[in-house]
């Protein structure tokens, strides 16, 4: 069979591993809560399941245009914001072109590069787990058509300032696009984090990538949004496999919308319990970055694979990249006590010096 010998030589997206029925599965960054109250209902509501969806979400644009002041031109809603980063990496680079973002950072992005036909450059990040947005400036070149900047990075959980993304963006060609996936951003509390969203207008080749699968709990509905310029939207539009939005899942993200408060309350749980859970991991004598989506990241590095073996030991289904580290989402708070008991045995074994932990 003649298949692409690039798309041959690339894995299949790997999954967070299912959990056992007494271990908690804290491997995909899930939501621990079920939909916000009255989202079931809507979308069961939603119901006229023989019929396609609207193929533009158009409602669910006019709810996103509205609460973000913008024109629902300017907002694109694709099934999750994987298909979105997909659609926006094929509209705008193929064969012979370059997409260039941190490394480590989200697993999806050098499969959806080489589907497009198009290069991976991968810029390392900082010691502390951070996105080197000098080097990531400086590795732009005439092949370059897309640049992915991760705030909260997936998996090292760091954020990009919004001082340090300004300069950066001063530093990106205007005819190179942008985007800024921030999956995470609901539960971000540093102050100094870049919010993509207040950046409407100010730069044309910035397109900003949120999801409903997080801090909405939608996961399995499947539905992310991008706001943008309506002409780079447009391209992302003719990129995308028609009607693959559900309208089950623009009406549990419509019906969500309208829960702010119970969604607030909800992330505001998870990030207090994730600055507890971070402290505790510090006085245990980890050394974290400081953690601003919803899960953690423990540089383990060559001891990676010993130290999921202890957290699978004790119930914990985290996600391993072997000799790089561990990422561990926020769940239930049962969870989280066999989490630090869990930590606490591993730290004790890393060897002195390790950079997973703390000098003295
Ligand atoms: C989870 C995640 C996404 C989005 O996932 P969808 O479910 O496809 O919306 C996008 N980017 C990053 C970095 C993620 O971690």
């Amino acid at each position: 069979m003649k298949l692409r010998p690039e798309i041959l030589a690339t894995p299949p997206y790997r999954q967070g591993k299912a959990a056992a029925d007494d271990a908690f599965k804290l491997s995909s960054n899930e939501n621990p809560f079920p939909p916000l109250p009255g989202v079931v209902e809507a979308v069961v509501a939603s119901g006229a399941f023989n019929r396609y969806p609207d193929a533009s979400a158009a409602a669910l644009r006019e709810v996103l245009a509205e609460k973000h002041g913008v024109s629902p031109e300017e907002i694109h809603v694709g099934s999750g914001s994987v298909a979105l980063l997909s659609q926006f990496i094929t509209a705008a680079a193929g064969p012979g072109d370059t997409v260039v973002y941190a490394w480590r950072s989200f697993e999806a992005y050098p499969g959806l590069v080489t589907v497009a036909g198009a290069e991976s450059v991968q810029v390392p990040n900082r010691g502390d787990g951070a996105h080197d947005l000098d080097a990531i400036a400086a590795a732009i070149d005439e092949r370059t058509r897309v640049v992915i900047v991760c705030t909260p990075n997936n998996p090292t959980s760091t954020i990009v300032t919004a001082r340090d993304f300004d300069a950066f963006m001063e530093r990106v060609p205007a005819d190179v696009l942008v985007l800024l996936d921030e999956a995470y951003s609901e539960f971000v509390t540093n102050p100094d984090a870049v919010n993509g969203l207040t950046l409407t207008g100010r730069y044309p080749n910035l397109v900003v990538l949120r999801t409903f699968s997080k801090a909405y709990g939608l996961a399995g509905l499947r539905v992310g949004w991008a706001l943008g310029s309506v002409n780079i939207l447009d391209a992302a539009r003719a990129a995308a496999i028609p009607l693959s939005v559900t309208q089950p899942a623009q009406s549990a993200a419509i019906a969500s919308l309208g829960l702010e408060a119970e969604l607030l309350e909800r992330v505001d749980r998870l990030s207090v319990l994730r600055d507890s859970i971070r402290s505790a991991l510090l006085e245990q004598g980890w050394r974290v970055p400081d953690a601003q989506g919803n899960f953690i990241w423990l540089a383990t590095g060559d001891e990676t694979l010993e130290a999921n073996e202890v957290f699978l030991s004790h119930g914990i289904v985290a996600r391993a990249f072997p000799g790089s580290g561990i990422r561990i989402s926020i769940g239930e708070e049962e969870a989280m006590e066999k989490l630090l008991q869990a930590s606490a045995d591993v730290v004790g074994s890393l060897p002195a010096g390790h950079p997973a932990r703390q000098l003295g």
